[in-house]
């Protein structure tokens, strides 16, 4: 690496971030304006080198401008070798989770995602943070809102930045639906329909079977993404909650839910009506309003979305790639100094809604989120 490179990447590594500040030091913004399409990408480290890191992340920094595949974490060493010879990562940035914490000596690497089982997003953010490395993790972002209070104030302390996995938030017709909404063009939102599952065949001993490793089952895994779909169509938190939950087949689903429906109230006025299953194939947001509908039927797929309004159907590109635009939002992001559009926070207000909607299953009545 060129002393320039190096000392770049310190200059990134030391920046202070300034939570919540958006004026920028002068050294700060001549940097970034150079910055904002960076001669340099930075490097990112996958941890947890299951299906999502395998099939969707690593293909998707071909198409990334702002950020590489610099590293890898794994505990599964006939791993190292396929991943070093396919995306040609140098031993020195190989690490497994016994040496994990001297990454923070690894120029290399800026940001470290975290694509762990739920249960280790927690201690790995954590962990990441205090290597001075900037994070972003995984849905759903932990077990618990005070396991993600704790992520939060650990990256705070750390200043370092902190970005949940939601892709989603760069994807053109999710996009849409938010400015639809946000933005009341078909009026206020009256009622939301958003149902997220797919029929469990897997490995019935998997870790999203287990409630201590996963928090949970369809909810925690599907149903976060139509919560999602709800706050970002109104834009606002809800109030309360009512849900119940149905379970066909308890010995599969022994520990975790199966099928949960919910009721969220928003304080505009809006009811979101939402389902999330391990046994229904759902993908769907749908939105009434004041003066006309817009609607999802395909809603939170890795490509392939499909929507239309009352004006007749949507038709920008279904296949952009999510992961590649949110990866290289998030370094320049990092680059920039700039809260990304997706932070710690956006997946705590969702376990909130969580832990409600669990709640109000234990209790049988309307819970205050
Ligand atoms: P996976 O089971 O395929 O992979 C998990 C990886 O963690 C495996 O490589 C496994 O070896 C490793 N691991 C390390 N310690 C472990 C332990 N103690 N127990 C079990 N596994 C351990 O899971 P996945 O589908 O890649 O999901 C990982 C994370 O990514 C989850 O949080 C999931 O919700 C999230 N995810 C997000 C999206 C998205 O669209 N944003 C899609 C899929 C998965």
């Amino acid at each position: 690496m060129s002393t320039n490179q190096s000392s770049r990447r310190k200059f990134i590594r030391n920046i202070s971030l300034g939570f919540g500040a958006t004026a920028l030091s002068p050294a700060l913004s001549s940097f970034a304006f150079r910055s904002s399409s960076p001669e340099k990408k930075l490097g990112i480290a996958l941890v947890g080198l299951g299906s999502y890191s395998t099939y969707e992340l690593a293909p998707s920094f071909q198409f990334t401008k702002n950020c590489y595949l610099a590293g890898i974490v794994t505990g599964t060493p006939s791993k190292e070798k396929i991943w070093r010879e396919k995306y040609n990562i140098p031993q020195k940035n190989i690490y497994n989770y016994q040496n994990f914490d001297s990454i923070a000596d690894n120029p290399d690497i800026d940001i470290i995602y975290v694509v762990l089982p739920v249960f280790l997003h927690k201690e790995y953010t954590i962990r990441a943070a205090k290597a001075g490395k900037h994070v972003i993790c995984e849905k759903p972002m932990s077990l618990t809102v005070a396991d993600c209070e704790e992520m939060i104030a650990a990256c705070k302390k750390s200043n370092r930045l902190l970005s949940i996995g939601y892709r989603l938030h760069f994807e053109p017709y999710t996009m849409e639906m938010m400015r639809l909404g946000q933005h009341k063009l078909f009026g206020k939102v009256l009622n939301i329909d958003c149902a997220n599952g797919f029929v469990w065949g897997g490995d019935p001993n998997a870790w999203r079977l287990k409630k201590a490793l996963a928090g949970g089952g369809g909810l925690m895994d599907m149903g976060v993404y139509t919560i999602q779909g709800a706050r970002y169509v109104t834009g606002e938190e809800p109030i309360y909650v009512t849900a119940r939950e149905e379970k066909t087949k308890p010995d599969l689903f022994k520990e975790v839910d199966e099928t949960v429906f919910y009721q969220l109230e928003f304080p505009g006025g809006a009811v979101a009506n939402g389902k999330s299953s391990y046994n229904a194939n759902w993908n769907d947001l749908k939105v009434k309003a004041e003066s006309g509908w817009f609607e999802l039927t395909e809603a939170y797929r890795y490509n392939g979305m499909k929507g239309a309004t009352s004006n007749g159907p949507m038709t920008f590109d279904p296949n952009v790639h999510q992961q590649a635009l949110q990866m290289d939002d998030f370094a320049n992001c990092v680059v920039q100094n700039k809260i990304s559009r997706i932070p710690g926070e956006e997946g705590l207000k969702d376990m909130k809604v969580v832990e409600a909607i669990y709640r109000s299953i234990a209790s049988g009545k309307k819970e205050r989120i």
